[in-house]
C-alpha cells in the first residue's frame, strides 16, 4: 500500500531508488537561465540540466517545435521513413561536417554504439580511455569511465579497455597497437574535473590512430552543441572524429542522444545495432530547433567571450589560499578549490545560485547559454564572496 504522504520530498524518499543524492530543494518551473522552488524563490541556475539545458529553460522556438510536432506525430519507428528526422539528419550531419548519423537516447547509448560500430568497423575489440575519462554508467560506457567508486562494484566489466593519462601522447604511443579498435577522448573532461585537452593533444591522438589502424572517438555529449563556444568543441582542436558522440543539450532537454559517423568506418550491417525509441520525430522536431537557434544566431560566439571574461576575472578576483586553479572552456568552467566543493555548493545555494561539482573539490559552472549578463556576473559575484569568506 502506497503511504498518504503527499509532500514532494517525503514521496520522493519513500519511492525513488536511492542512487542519486539529492539537494534539499524542489524545483518546479524554469524559464531562461532562472529557476524557482516549490516556495517561489527564484535562482540563477548554473547547473543547466547537468548540460543539458544549453538553451535555457523553456525556450520559445523548442516549445513551439514540442507543441507542434506533439499534434503531428510523436512515435515512428526507423523501420519507416519520416520527414523530420530526415530533415534533422541531413542538418546535424552538415553541422558536424560528417556524412552519417545513427539516433538513440541518451549519452551512454551514443557512447554504445560507438564502440560497437568501431569493433564492427575494424574487427578489433580492445578500447583505449583516458585517466579521469567519463563516458556513462551503463556497462559497455562505464568500462570506459575511470572513476573507481563507479567502476569496481561491476568488475571485470564488459571490454578489454586500457586507460592512459589524459594530455599524455607518450603513453598512448606505447599502448596502441594493432589489436585497439578505438580511442576514446573528451575534448574537455567535464565530470573528472574540467580538464581541457592540451594544444596539439586531440591532433597527436588522430594522427596516431590513423598510423595504427584504430578509430578515434570523441565525447562531445558535455562540450557539444556550444557550451564551450564553437558548436562542437572539437573543431577548436582541428580534428575529425571517425565517431562523434552527443547528448546532453541536443534537444533542448528531451532524452536524446546521436552517434555522427565518419567515411573510416565503413557501411553498417543491418540488424547490428538498433533501438525503439531511437530517431522519434517529437525528439528530432525539438532538436532541430536547437540546431537552427544555435546555427543562426551569435549565441555561441558569444559563448566563447563570455566565458573568456569569466575565467579572467574569477582567475584575478579568488582568493589562492581557497583556490587552485581556474580551467574551462566557454561556459563549461571548472574551479579547483584546495577544500571540499560541497560546503560551498550550499552557501552558494543560500545566495541563490545553483552550481554541480566535477569530483570532490572542483566547482562547476554549467549555466545556460542564454543566461543574461546581469545574472552571469551576479553569480560570479556570489562565487567571488562565498570563497573569500571560506577562508
Ligand atoms: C553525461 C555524459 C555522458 C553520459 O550521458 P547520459 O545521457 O547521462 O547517459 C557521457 N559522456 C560525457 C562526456 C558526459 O558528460
Amino acid at each position: 500500500m502506497l503511504s498518504p504522504v503527499t509532500n514532494t520530498l517525503d514521496l520522493e524518499r519513500a519511492h525513488t531508488s536511492g542512487v542519486y543524492i539529492k539537494r534539499e530543494l524542489e524545483i518546479v518551473r524554469g524559464e531562461g537561465a532562472r529557476l524557482w522552488d516549490a516556495d517561489g524563490n527564484s535562482y540563477i541556475d548554473c547547473v543547466g540540466g547537468q548540460g543539458a539545458a544549453n538553451l535555457g529553460h523553456a525556450h520559445p522556438a523548442v516549445i513551439a517545435a514540442i507543441q507542434r510536432q506533439s499534434t503531428e506525430l510523436i512515435s515512428c519507428p526507423e523501420i519507416f521513413h519520416n520527414p523530420v528526422r530526415a530533415q534533422y539528419q541531413a542538418a546535424l550531419c552538415a553541422a558536424a561536417n560528417m556524412p552519417r548519423v545513427f539516433l538513440c537516447n541518451s549519452g551512454a547509448e551514443a557512447v554504445e554504439a560507438a564502440i560497437k560500430f568501431a569493433t564492427l568497423a575494424t574487427g578489433r575489440s580492445r578500447v583505449i580511455s583516458t585517466m579521469r575519462a567519463f563516458h556513462g554508467r551503463t556497462l559497455g560506457a562505464l568500462s570506459v569511465t575511470w572513476e573507481r567508486a563507479y567502476r569496481e562494484p561491476f568488475a571485470p566489466l564488459l571490454m578489454n579497455t586500457t586507460h592512459v593519462p589524459y594530455n599524455n601522447i607518450e603513453r598512448l604511443v606505447e599502448v596502441l597497437d594493432d589489436t585497439v579498435a578505438a580511442v576514446i577522448v573528451e575534448p574537455v573532461q567535464g565530470e573528472g574535473g574540467v580538464h581541457p585537452a592540451a594544444d596539439g593533444y586531440l591532433h597527436a591522438v588522430q594522427a596516431l590512430c590513423r598510423e595504427r589502424g584504430a578509430l578515434l572517438i570523441v565525447d562531445e555529449v558535455q562540450t557539444g552543441f556550444g557550451r564551450t563556444g564553437s558548436l562542437f568543441a572539437h573543431t577548436q582542436d582541428g580534428v575529425q572524429p571517425d565517431l562523434l558522440c552527443l547528448a546532453k543539450s541536443i534537444a533542448g532537454g528531451l532524452p536524446m542522444g546521436a552517434l555522427l559517423i565518419g567515411e573510416r568506418v565503413g557501411a553498417l550491417q543491418p540488424a547490428t545495432h538498433g533501438t525503439t525509441f531511437g530517431g522519434n520525430p517529437l525528439a528530432c522536431a525539438a532538436a532541430a530547433a536547437v540546431l537552427e537557434v544555435l546555427t543562426t544566431t551569435d549565441l555561441v560566439e558569444r559563448t566563447r567571450e563570455r566565458g573568456e571574461a569569466v575565467r579572467a576575472r574569477l582567475a584575478a578576483n579568488l582568493p589562492a589560499s581557497a583556490v587552485r586553479e581556474v580551467r574551462g572552456r566557454g561556459l563549461l568552467i571548472g574551479i579547483e578549490l584546495r577544500n571540499k566543493v560541497a560546503p560551498v555548493l550550499r552557501a552558494l545555494q543560500q545566495r541563490g545560485v545553483l552550481a554541480l561539482p566535477a569530483g570532490a573539490t572542483v566547482l562547476r559552472l554549467l549555466p545556460p547559454l542564454v543566461i543574461s549578463d546581469d545574472d552571469l556576473w551576479t553569480a560570479v559575484e556570489a562565487i567571488e564572496e562565498t570563497l573569500s569568506n571560506a577562508v
